[in-house]
């Protein structure tokens, strides 16, 4: 028994202090130049044992990691240990478990805001450089630059929304990151509204207010994420509205995101209302096929693994709620390749994604189709080859509309699936359920509707 005692002891070894400090600044040098699923994934869970014999040892949680981490992320571990000590130090991955095999696909990890060292709260990989622009956010994105480049100058309050994973937070970050690569020396704050109320309560007990009303009201920028969150918290919003009053009347740019359009947080509206009218508010939408492709396509260069096009294609025509699934899929297709070594293929990315796919087919142009058909009660037949009556050509538009902004079809494409119609035809059908879908709220809750009705065959 003594011998296994001592034996687990040698082995064990003891933790030291300056190996985990060192590669805590090794991971946040690291933590902007690679992805951020592939950061929390592989390298978050690791930690530094010892520095033996001019080598740095790490904890990993199984030699799987140790493999990955190894091929993928050696050569940003090593320019930052050089960075960080300024001498060349090898390093060790070490498998806390030698025996495991270990349960290798980790859950999407809560937010965790990844402090920078100089308090702003923006993480530095969340850039316009990291942003696909596509069609469903080129119009937020295009704002968010312009009051990145002169803050307070363009649309103050610049307002985002759109549903969960859509890159809004992406977004507001993104703003700090340029306003303060512009003009350094500017005050900007990131915070959501969650952890602003938990500031207050904390303020609160303390005593502490006016040094918390200070600190924003002194803000050039303040970045303010998921404002939803106000909503049934009245003191809460009191004070947000009184530092955005105060940060507006001194000309210091504000931008809100939120899950929904600020007329659907009525009291942020009622209060807001004469101030909306000087900014601007943008929504973000479910990135088109296109986007989808471009992203996986960034996310695979980032994490230096090839992606081949038919792969992305697969996930992408298959992932479409929001980036944040598209991430994870990717993330569960990467463990798996690297469990034995495999090429990134279709069938692998079909084994990766088999619970997380309710169906495997993705949408096709006959689903929607009929989805369109069905739901304005004409047939099939009719919706295809058209009609006079004024039913069956909405429900044409909306056909064409669908097509293009779920599949991303070509005017072309869509109209070869509609008797041949020409593509001035299928562009007016378009353009036509866009502005009816912005002028008429009932419209777009059934257009909604039918779109999600259409995406059910969607990751959870
Ligand atoms: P939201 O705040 O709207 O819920 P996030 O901004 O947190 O969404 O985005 C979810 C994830 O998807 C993040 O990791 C973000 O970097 C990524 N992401 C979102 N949109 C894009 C995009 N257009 N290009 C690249 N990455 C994106
Ligand atoms: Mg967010």
């Amino acid at each position: 028994m003594g011998v296994a005692d001592s034996e687990l002891h040698s082995h064990v070894g003891q933790e030291s202090p300056d190996a985990g400090r060192l590669w805590t600044d090794v991971l946040d040098y690291v933590r902007p130049r690679v992805s951020r699923e592939g950061f929390e994934t592989w390298l978050a869970p690791t930690r530094g044992r010892a520095i033996r014999d001019g080598t740095l040892e790490v904890d990993v949680p199984n030699s799987f990691f140790a493999d990955w981490i190894s091929q993928r992320y050696l050569a940003e571990v090593r320019a930052a240990l050089s960075e960080v000590t300024g001498q060349e130090l090898a390093v060790s991955f070490r498998p806390r478990d030698s025996a495991d095999s270990g349960v290798l696909i980790r859950r999407a990890p809560a937010r965790r805001p990844g402090i920078r060292a100089n308090g702003y709260r923006l993480q530095a990989h969340l850039t316009f450089e990291n942003f696909v622009v596509g069609e469903s956010n080129r119009f937020a994105a295009a704002a968010a630059r312009c009051v990145a480049e002169r803050p307070g100058a363009n649309y103050n309050p610049l307002f985002i929304y759109g549903g969960v994973g859509l890159g809004k937070t992406h977004l507001v970050q993104a703003i700090g990151n340029q306003a303060l690569r512009l003009k350094p020396a500017l005050k900007v704050y990131y915070t959501a509204a969650d952890d602003l109320f938990v500031e207050l309560i904390q303020a609160i007990e303390k005593n502490a207010r006016i040094e918390f009303k200070n600190k924003y009201r002194s803000l050039d920028m303040l970045l303010l994420d998921d404002v939803h969150y106000l909503i049934g918290k009245e003191r809460l919003q009191e004070e947000v509205f009184y530092i955005f009053n105060s940060l507006h009347d001194a000309g210091s740019q504000v931008v809100f995101t939120s899950d929904r359009p600020p007329q659907d947080i009525p009291t942020l509206e009622g209060r807001l209302a004469s101030r909306l009218g000087s900014g601007l508010v943008v929504d973000v939408q479910q990135p088109e096929l296109e986007t989808r492709i471009a992203i996986l396509r960034q996310k695979a260069v980032m994490d230096h693994a090839d992606l081949p096009d038919e792969v992305a294609y697969f996930i992408a025509a298959r992932v479409r709620t929001s980036v944040r699934a598209l991430e994870g899929s990717w993330v569960r297709l990467l463990a798996l390749a690297s469990l034995d070594g495999r090429p990134i293929t279709v069938q692998l990315a079909q084994e990766a994604l088999k619970d997380i796919l309710r169906e495997d087919e993705p949408v096709d142009h006959n689903r929607i189709i009929k989805a369109c058909a069905d739901s304005y009660c004409v047939s099939t037949t009719e919706i295809v080859r058209g009609g006079r009556t004024k039913q069956l050509a909405l429900a044409r538009q909306v056909a064409m509309y669908l097509l293009r902004t779920t599949l991303s079809l070509s005017l072309k494409e869509i109209g070869a699936l509609f008797n041949n119609k020409d593509h001035t035809t299928v562009l007016h059908a378009i353009k036509k359920v866009g502005e009816l879908r912005i002028a008429d709220p009932a419209f777009a809750a059934r257009l909604e509707k039918l779109a999600k009705g259409i995406n059910g065959g969607e990751v959870r």
